[in-house]
This record gives C-alpha cells, sequence and structure tokens, in this order.
C-alpha cells in the first residue's frame, strides 16, 4: 500500500517533461535498498525500462512480470491526482489501477522471495516499462534487446479473472478529397463532407455486419471505431478535404494488411460508382515504432496458463472466470515477437483506468502479492506438483 502511494505521487504522463525519468529511478533505489539486482535499459536520454531480477539456478523456468510505469494523464480528473489519498479502502489518484498498484505487487512479491532467502530454479524478472500508453515502446525495447524467459505475467489489472488472449491494434486514416467552391454556388465544387458521410454509411452497412460475426472466445468481437473527424475550412465554402481516423480492434485470422484492404474495398467501389469520390486510406503516420501490434493469444494448453489459475483459485476459494475482450497489452508484443507465453492477470478492474477518480481496493494490492507469490511458487520451484 505504502509502495503504491510513493509510485503514484511521482507523475510518469505524457505532460511530465521528464517522462518516466523520476519514477524509475525510484523503483531502481527501491530495489537496491532491498538486494535486489537492477539495472535500467535506457531508450533515450531520459527515457529509460527499469528491469529487476532475483536470480535462479539456472535449472528451470524463469518469470518475466511485466507492469508499465507511465500512465495517462490526470487532466481532467475530480480528485487531486497525485495525493494517492486513502479512504473508504481503496488508494485513490491516477495510475493507482492502471498500473502502478500492480508494479507495487510485483515488487513486494519480489522483496517476499528475497526475504525468505528463495532461490527460484530460474530467474524472476520485473520489466518496469515505458510507454505502454504511447506506442509501447518500453516493451518493443525488451523484444528488441531479446529479454527471454519461459513464461510471462503482464499484470494489467484483471479483478480476480485472467487474459489470455487479446484483439490486435491498429489506426488508419482517411483522407477524403473534394474541391472547394463558394457556397453560393455548391455545384461548381465537390462536397468533401457529402462524400465523407457517404463513406461512413458504407462502412456501417457493409462492414459492421461483418465484424458483428467475427468472433474469438478469447478476444471477443472484432470492432471499429470512428474515432475523431475533420474536414472543411469556414461555413461559407463547399468542404474540399476531410480527414476520418479510425481505431480498429482485430481478431485472430484478420491481419492489419486484410483490416485495411477492406476499407480499401469500400473506397473503390464508391469511385466506381461515383466519379466524383475520391479517398485514401493509410495507416496512422507513428502510431507504432517498428513492430505491428497484432492480437494476443497464449494457449490453455501452456503450464503458465493453469498455474494462473489454480493460484487466483486458491486466493478467492472458487474458480476464476478468462476475461476477454480485453484491449491492448504489451502481452501481445511478448507472445508474438518473443514467443513468450503470457498470461493477463493483476490487482483493480479495468474500467477504473483512465477515470476521474482513479481507485484500487487495498485488498486488492495484498491478494495480488499472494496470487504472485503462489503463481511463482507453482511455476518456478521445483517439486510442486500442480493438479
Ligand atoms: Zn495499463
Amino acid at each position: 500500500m505504502n509502495l503504491t502511494q510513493q509510485l503514484v505521487r511521482i507523475p510518469s504522463h505524457k505532460n511530465v517533461p521528464t517522462r518516466e525519468k523520476e519514477v524509475a529511478e525510484f523503483i531502481y533505489n527501491f530495489c537496491e535498498d532491498h538486494g535486489i539486482e537492477v539495472e535500467f535499459q535506457h531508450i533515450t536520454e531520459d527515457r529509460k525500462n527499469v528491469i529487476a531480477y532475483i536470480r535462479g539456478k539456472g535449472t528451470g523456468n524463469s518469470l518475466m512480470l511485466n507492469g508499465h510505469i507511465d500512465t495517462v494523464t490526470a487532466d481532467n480528473m475530480k480528485i487531486p491526482p497525485l495525493a494517492a489519498e486513502v479512504r473508504d479502502g481503496y488508494i485513490w489518484g491516477r495510475g493507482t489501477v492502471d498500473m502502478k498498484g500492480a508494479v507495487a505487487c510485483i515488487l513486494m512479491t519480489m522483496v517476499a522471495i528475497k526475504r525468505a532467502g528463495i532461490v527460484p530454479d530460474g530467474d524472476i524478472i520485473f520489466t518496469g516499462v515505458i510507454g505502454e500508453e504511447g506506442k509501447s515502446e518500453g516493451t518493443e525495447h525488451i523484444v528488441k534487446s531479446g529479454l527471454k524467459a519461459t513464461a510471462a505475467i503482464v499484470a494489467e489489472p484483471s479483478n480476480y479473472k485472467y487474459a489470455v488472449g487479446h484483439r490486435g491494434l491498429e489506426w488508419f486514416d482517411v483522407f477524403v478529397k473534394g474541391k472547394g467552391a463558394h457556397s453560393g454556388r455548391p455545384e461548381r465544387g465537390i462536397n468533401a463532407i457529402d462524400k465523407a458521410m457517404t463513406f461512413i454509411h458504407r462502412v456501417k452497412e457493409e462492414l459492421y455486419p461483418k465484424l458483428k460475426e467475427r468472433q474469438n472466445e478469447f478476444m471477443g468481437e472484432s470492432v471499429m471505431n470512428f474515432g475523431t473527424i475533420e474536414g472543411g475550412t469556414e461555413q461559407s465554402t463547399v468542404a474540399d478535404c476531410v480527414l476520418i481516423r479510425i481505431d480498429r480492434r482485430y481478431i485472430l485470422g484478420e491481419t492489419v494488411e486484410s483490416v485495411m484492404q477492406e476499407y480499401q474495398e469500400i473506397i473503390d467501389v464508391l469511385k466506381e460508382e461515383d466519379p466524383e469520390f475520391d479517398a485514401e486510406i493509410r495507416r496512422t503516420p507513428d502510431s507504432v515504432l517498428d513492430l505491428n501490434h497484432p492480437p494476443m493469444i497464449t494457449s490453455m494448453n501452456e503450464p503458465i496458463v493453469n498455474v494462473v489459475r489454480k493460484s487466483i483459485k486458491e486466493v478467492i476459494k472458487k474458480e476464476p472466470q478468462i476475461k476477454t475482450g480485453y484491449g491492448w497489452t504489451d502481452a501481445a508484443l511478448l507472445t508474438n515477437y518473443l514467443e513468450i507465453p503470457a498470461v493477463v492477470v493483476g490487482p483493480g478492474d479495468i474500467s477504473e483506468a483512465h477515470t476521474q477518480d482513479e481507485k484500487i481496493h487495498i485488498n486488492d494490492l495484498v491478494n495480488n502479492v499472494e496470487i504472485y507469490a503462489r503463481i511463482i511458487d507453482k511455476f518456478c520451484i521445483e517439486d510442486r506438483i500442480i493438479e
């Protein structure tokens, strides 16, 4: 609880000039103070991942526990974002649930293992990563550094459930082009707003029903969202261009190319139907670094899945549910590019994330330290029998 408060009190969102620097350094010092091996992984001058290790014997499973140390901004919060006030059994503030509480749980679990003098079979690795709320720069750097483990836990809030899959994420820009003219003579122009409406209607008519049919039992529905639309120059001028920004969450069986092609086909048909219709689609520039953000899936047959299921069950005394329809997490980079089977399990409710009064229940923090300890115990310490 104390550690969560300390982490929350150090802002680490994109409007902080030094970004995640202070919180990374705080975690570094915390680990040193507790005799835990720790290092930085520099990405830029100020921005760095912080990685901590409890070294194992090298005889068995290693486990990576991943948590992002950045948060979203705190601009419109209704509570003091950095106070980390304790009230009604909760800690309140930006990043309590997404996900400094989870980072504190991982670190406290490592401290407990260290204090108990336990040497696991393989390494226990904490990766405190930057930029998950941006382009996942931190975990992309982990991927490029080739840091490996037998399995991984991504500690995003799952509220006593666990996720073995989630959708991929891609952003697209659709430019609809028109021709400007005086509004008194609209027939001399081509109104890009009119044309954009045609495009949007066609997507709703043709694509929405197709997406509804695409389901994955772990990922949920394939979905899209018209995020922003801007266009035109002034009221008295026929709008000469519109930019539509789309967020697309796609499932297994779909790819960046295939989902982009579906929009392209609609554009091509509209061009054929209407010689004045002109539009282009592209992936939104700078929305990702080098790696795509494909769907994440871990087989239910992976030992780590059973270990997570069992560990939650022991704490909540009933069978935990699988969480479906989860948003993007860094777990997808680990499963797709490092081929590390990963499970999303962490304290608190994801519906609290990014809210104006974000909070986490203290009991959830305590219980999740126990869940993580049980996961490590079963997965990384020999002779544990798993039913
Ligand atoms: Zn998060």
